[in-house]
């Protein structure tokens, strides 16, 4: 998994596939989920590759923990109290894009 390096996020960070972008910075891109599960449904994908959470070792190890952080900041900027946060991590685990992201879902809606 840790080969798989063209991902469809690989091309969504790179801008050449369209997304709802919701928050960029230097670490991270936030994108809605094109199938959404929950009202509020938000991907953080940082812009380090990294396949999954099983393959965050070495200078990767703290890109979990990040997002994490860049999920609890965006939803309090958003007034967004009440939200759950998942990894799938690998396929036996229902990851389906090998490209390490953290599920945001809530069914508060975001300001805008
Ligand atoms: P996972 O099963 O954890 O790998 O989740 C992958 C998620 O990416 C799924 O919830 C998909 O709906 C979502 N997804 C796949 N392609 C796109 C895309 N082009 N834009 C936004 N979300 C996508």
């Amino acid at each position: 998994m840790g080969t798989m390096e063209n991902t469809i996020f690989h091309k969504i960070l790179a801008k050449e596939v369209p997304a709802d972008i919701v928050h960029e910075d230097d670490e991270v891109l936030v994108f809605k989920d094109i199938h959404p599960k929950t009202k509020t449904h938000l991907l953080f994908v940082p812009k380090q590759f990294v396949a999954s959470v099983a393959d965050a070792t070495g200078d990767a190890e703290h890109l979990p923990g990040m997002l994490i952080l860049k999920a609890q900041q965006f939803a309090k900027e958003q007034g967004i109290d009440g939200y759950k946060l998942l990894f799938n991590v690998g396929k036996n685990g229902g990851q389906e894009v090998p490209y390490l992201h953290l599920h945001f879902m809530s069914e508060q809606k975001l300001k805008n």
